[in-house]
């Protein structure tokens, strides 16, 4: 929740001012509700995005000069709502067509763009109803504030080439709130420096609390952004000696590096490091690009890297804090502040910051003095701190990368185009970055007019070339789009119990009756396979995707606790004494398991349509 006094002209995070002791409004915002105040860069793009459009006077007439929150609201790209003197006045977002910013003035916006002649209206006999078009032509293009007979503002249309788009509209408002402004970052600090120390106490005892009845070695997880140099300074606060773990992914923004060394030194703060090196683009071939939903990366870059960390810097039980915010994600908010780390066995992850917003970190941030030590990309216009190739940011934030780093965006760029062009899509893919998405969501084709789907994007794919069903009993014959190497194969066949070499080139492996042979031409066939013999397919099919996919991930070396598994600097092997057999590996295995994801489909498919063809005949 957030309020906002009206006679200081500030937001604040309780009900009551600082300064003045007033009771504060409620400001009611798009949930999670999670705003931020807009620092330098955000206020510059805000002001010249008003005044592109309404003119030089309309950033001062609309805005003002006081504090001003964004809170995210979705788009098909960022987007923001932009609330001033306590009021919603807009939205920012970035236009995927026009690759700019724009300022969609909402109620209050429109009333004062109005006032002053900034904004063209429009009257209208009938209640708008949102996503109409009323056929209307008043401008060439822009937005067009809706009024009822008496002239009250009812919403807000944007000019399209037939007619006016009805985007929103609200209850009739006819009064007009001044420009306040006046209100400075350090007044907004002032009216809730009380509060936020309050906030600060209560996490630091809590660090401190869950520490003392855990016990084990102490870890503030660092990612380089606001939210984890919160957390660090608050276990510092808490008398503790924390050591400061950074995981760098090998995809990071140089000032994100920078700003962990800077940190820790600062700080006096051990700090270690997991290095990914280049296993994001060694991935990249084998996996195809991220996508949401398909953060393959997120585990081989992040993941792995930190788990090699865990074991051979840290012993026993280990406590991680980790900067974690329930308005983040809806994974976040329903997890408590301290919960078993699924990694580690016997280790705890815990949050002090849970029911933090933006403005409560960046209040203690400020609060604490320290501005100097935020990672400077906030300044730069960045929302969140994350690797540069991240599905997960958008345009906006991909056009900022290549301003400050066009050597590193021209690297995943290159890499785009040639993947774009393999696979028979159109320019847009890259520059509007679908590959984001396996499927393009309904709001951004809507859009850009494009679509794409590329559900399957790992090299390597199955095709089915027969599947038959006779009785409990199917046989498949499936085709790879790639040899095999069955070298690799009998590397890595003690995890499936061992394989036979029938010939040169071809390898049986036998499960009850249900038989599979494997040739070097990338030919699978599956025989006598019953309900409980798919899972036999599973494992051969996840055990062929490691042999020809490999990464050198080195997550089944991590997790074998056999120690069965080596890597010889090009591929894995498992030694057949030592491996008990029992899979962890294979399901541990990323290629593995996405690739199974990836084919199963395809394979299901056949055998139910063999299925239904065998019932009929
Ligand atoms: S995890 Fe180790 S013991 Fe288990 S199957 Fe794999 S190599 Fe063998
Ligand atoms: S086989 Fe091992 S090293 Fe290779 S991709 Fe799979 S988990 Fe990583």
């Amino acid at each position: 929740m957030v309020y906002w006094c009206l006679a200081c002209n500030v937001p604040l995070i309780e009900a009551r001012c600082g300064i003045c002791g007033c009771e504060a409004v409620e400001v009611r915002l798009f949930r999670p509700e999670d705003p931020r105040p807009a620092l330098e860069t955000d206020t510059k793009i805000l002001r010249e995005t008003v005044e592109k459009r309404f003119g030089q006077q309309a950033f001062k007439r609309v805005i003002g000069d006081g504090v001003i929150l964004l809170n995210r609201v979705p788009y098909a790209d960022a987007g923001y709502e932009v609330v001033g003197d306590g009021l919603l006045l807009g939205h920012l977002f970035y236009d995927m067509r026009l690759l700019e910013w724009r300022f969609k003035p909402l109620r209050m916006g429109c009333m004062r763009l109005l006032e002053d002649g900034l904004m063209e209206s429009v009257k209208i006999d009938q209640k708008p109803v949102k996503g109409q078009t009323l056929r209307l032509k008043k401008i060439d293009r822009g937005y067009v504030a809706l009024r009822d007979d008496s002239g009250a503002v009812l919403g807000v249309a944007e000019q399209m080439d037939d007619g006016l788009k009805v985007l929103n509209v609200w209850k009739p408002i006819s009064e007009v709130e001044p420009v306040r402004g006046g209100a400075s970052i350090g007044d907004f600090l002032r009216a809730n420096e009380n509060a936020i120390r309050a906030e600060a106490s209560r996490a630091a005892k809590t660090i401190y609390k869950v520490h003392g009845r855990f016990g084990g070695e102490l870890v503030v997880s660092y990612s380089g952004g606001k939210d984890s140099l919160a957390v660090l300074s608050l276990t510092l606060e808490a008398g503790l000696e924390p050591k400061l773990l950074f995981t760098d992914t090998g995809i990071e923004l140089p000032e994100t590096v920078s700003n962990v060394q800077r940190v820790s030194s600062k700080f006096g703060v051990e700090a270690l490091e997991a290095q990914a090196g280049e296993a994001f683009w060694r991935g990249l071939d084998s996996y195809g690009p991220p996508a949401r939903g398909y953060r393959w990366c997120c585990k081989t870059c992040k993941l792995i890297p930190t788990l090699r960390l865990y074991k051979s810097r840290l012993s026993g039980r280990v406590l991680t804090v980790i900067g974690q915010r329930a308005a983040e994600s809806r994974a976040r908010r329903k997890r408590g502040s301290v919960w078993e780390n699924y990694w580690i066995t016997g280790s705890m992850n815990m949050t002090p910051i849970g029911g933090w917003s933006m403005l409560h970190v960046w209040l203690y941030l400020w609060m604490k003095k320290l501005e100097d030590l935020v990672n400077p990309l906030y300044f730069e216009g960045f929302d969140r701190i994350g690797c540069y190739t991240c599905p997960y940011c958008n345009l906006a934030e991909f056009q900022e990368v290549k301003r400050l780093h066009p050597e590193l965006w021209s690297r995943w760029e290159d890499w785009l185009r040639r993947w774009a062009s393999n696979m028979g899509y159109g320019e847009d893919y890259v520059k509007l970055a679908l590959w984001r998405w396996r499927r393009t969501p309904k709001r951004v084709e809507r859009v850009v007019g494009v679509k794409a789907e590329d559900y399957r994007r790992m090299s390597l794919k199955v095709y089915v070339e027969d599947a038959q069903v006779d009785g409990v009993k199917a046989s498949i014959r499936l085709r790879l789009n790639k040899h095999i190497d069955i070298e690799r194969v009998l590397k890595l066949a003690p995890t499936i119990g061992g394989v036979n070499v029938v010939s040169k080139g071809v390898l049986e492996h036998r499960d009850g009756e249900t038989q599979v042979t494997i040739r070097w031409d990338g030919s699978i066939t599956v025989e006598n396979l019953t309900y409980p013999g798919f899972k036999l397919l599973y494992k051969v099919l996840g055990t062929i995707a490691r042999a020809v996919l490999c990464t050198g991930c080195l997550s089944c070396v991590f997790w074998c606790v056999k120690d069965a598994v080596s890597w010889d600097g090009e591929t894995v092997y498992v030694d057949q004494k030592s491996c008990a057999g029992c899979g962890v590996c294979l399901e541990k295995c990323p290629i593995a398991v996405y690739f199974i994801k990836e084919s199963l489909p395809s394979i299901i498919g056949a055998l139910n349509d063999a299925l239904n063809k065998s019932r009929k005949s």
